[in-house]
């Protein structure tokens, strides 16, 4: 069954979005298969968003996502990767589509509060720098 990596940001734990953003994803029929929190290292992040590193805003990315707790999560479902991309709206809040998490929830890019991998490569990989051994992500 199709699996990706989502996660919501620091930005979007602090403002106190974290059942509202799962909410969305539990109500389209999605299934949580792991879920943790946890406070992503500078050199996580980096990694994390190594594609970008040559971007003018890799270094507040990083600093940004390290800031404080995230919250990890694996969701399931037929479709879940592109879908769940859908759900989460376009990457600049100003361009993403009221009714999405982005498009209702925020409204600048250094603040999207939520993480959706992009591809089943990137979901694959993500799972696997996110996951621990002890959980069956
Ligand atoms: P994410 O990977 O976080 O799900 P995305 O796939 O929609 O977002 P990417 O192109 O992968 O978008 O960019 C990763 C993140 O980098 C964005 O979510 C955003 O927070 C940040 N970002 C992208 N473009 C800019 C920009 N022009 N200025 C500041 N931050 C940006
Ligand atoms: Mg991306």
């Amino acid at each position: 069954n199709e699996r990706t990596f989502i996660a919501i940001k620091p930005d979007g734990v602090q403002r106190g979005l974290i059942a509202e953003i799962v909410s969305r994803f539990e109500r389209k029929g999605f299934k949580l298969v792991a879920i943790k929190i946890m406070v992503p290292s500078k050199e996580f992040a980096q990694k994390h968003y190594h594609d970008l590193k040559d971007r003018p805003f890799f270094n507040g990315l990083c600093g940004f996502l390290s800031s404080g707790p995230v919250i990890a999560m694996v969701w399931e479902g037929e479709g879940v990767i592109k879908y769940g991309r859908k759900l989460i709206g376009a990457t600049d809040p100003h361009k993403s589509e009221p009714g999405t998490i982005r498009g209702d929830l925020a409204v600048v890019v250094g603040r999207n509060i939520i993480h959706g991998s992009d591809g089943p490569e990137t979901a694959k990989d993500e799972k696997l720098t996110y996951g621990s051994s002890h959980m069956n992500w």
